[in-house]
């Protein structure tokens, strides 16, 4: 089973990819995860990365490519797998295919969680992510059992620099330029599912399950 998550930034994305591996057993495959995971390390791929995520753009997309490809070749992913924040742009989704294709494989399923801008802000603002595990909680809508602290791991949560309001716009102007063309795209294919982003993530989960099946 393979899946690619569509979605502006603060949809839900990675909430729902997180469900989807833990009830399917694929692994959950974030391209911002691999570059955060780069930035902590202070690797110079990380380093590159930041210096575009902090400004609310996109990482160029041979970097963004050879680091996507990389992880999926990897023996876990052989049966499948959750993409979440790949492809972003056209070309992206055209070197994924092509990979695919080259071993006689394709994407199953591109599910767009579909939430309105009016709604992102607030999605984003209210973010906390985990500075060990990466877990994500909101202070309003998902919080965790105490402030502040990751209920997977017991760390630090803290709001990401590329959530603060003034990135978050610029990030969401980019999505619609960059990445919302996608839709269209995998429309095109026959495999693209839209679900609502606006609902409680149980409910949201639950569309999806009615997709992939039980
Ligand atoms: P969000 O969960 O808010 O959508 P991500 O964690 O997926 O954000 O990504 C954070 C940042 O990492 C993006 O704003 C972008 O700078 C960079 N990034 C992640 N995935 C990609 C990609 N496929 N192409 C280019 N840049 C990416
Ligand atoms: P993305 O990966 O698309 O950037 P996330 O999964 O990180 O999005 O979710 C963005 C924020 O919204 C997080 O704070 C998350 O806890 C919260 N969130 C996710 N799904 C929902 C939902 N269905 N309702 C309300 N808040 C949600
Ligand atoms: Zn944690």
């Amino acid at each position: 089973m393979k899946i690619i998550m569509l979605g502006a930034p603060g949809a839900g994305k990675g909430t729902q990819a997180k469900m989807i591996a833990d009830k399917y057993g694929v692994p959950h495959v974030s391209t911002g995860d691999i570059f955060r995971a780069n930035i902590k390390e202070g690797t110079e791929l990380g380093k590159e990365a930041k210096s575009y995520m902090d400004q609310g753009l996109l990482v160029p997309d041979e970097l963004t490519v050879k680091i996507l490809l990389d992880r999926v070749a990897k023996e876990d992913c052989m049966n499948g797998y959750v993409l979440d924040g790949f492809p972003r742009t056209i070309p992206q989704a055209e070197v994924l295919e092509k990979a695919l294709a080259e071993l006689g494989d394709n994407i199953d399923y591109a599910i767009d969680v579909d939430v309105p801008d009016e709604n992102i802000v607030n999605r984003m603002s209210g973010r906390r992510a985990c500075t060990e595990c990466g877990a994500t909680y909101h202070i309003v809508h998902i919080p965790p059992k105490t402030e502040g602290v990751c209920d997977k791991c017991g760390k630090e949560l803290v709001l990401r620099d590329d959530d603060k309001p003034e990135t978050v716009g610029r990030r969401l102007s980019v999505y619609h330029e960059q990445t919302q063309p996608l839709i269209d795209f995998y429309s095109k294919k026959g495999i693209l599912k839209t679900i609502d982003g606006t609902a409680d993530m149980r409910d949201v989960f639950a569309a999806i399950i009615q997709i992939l099946g039980e």
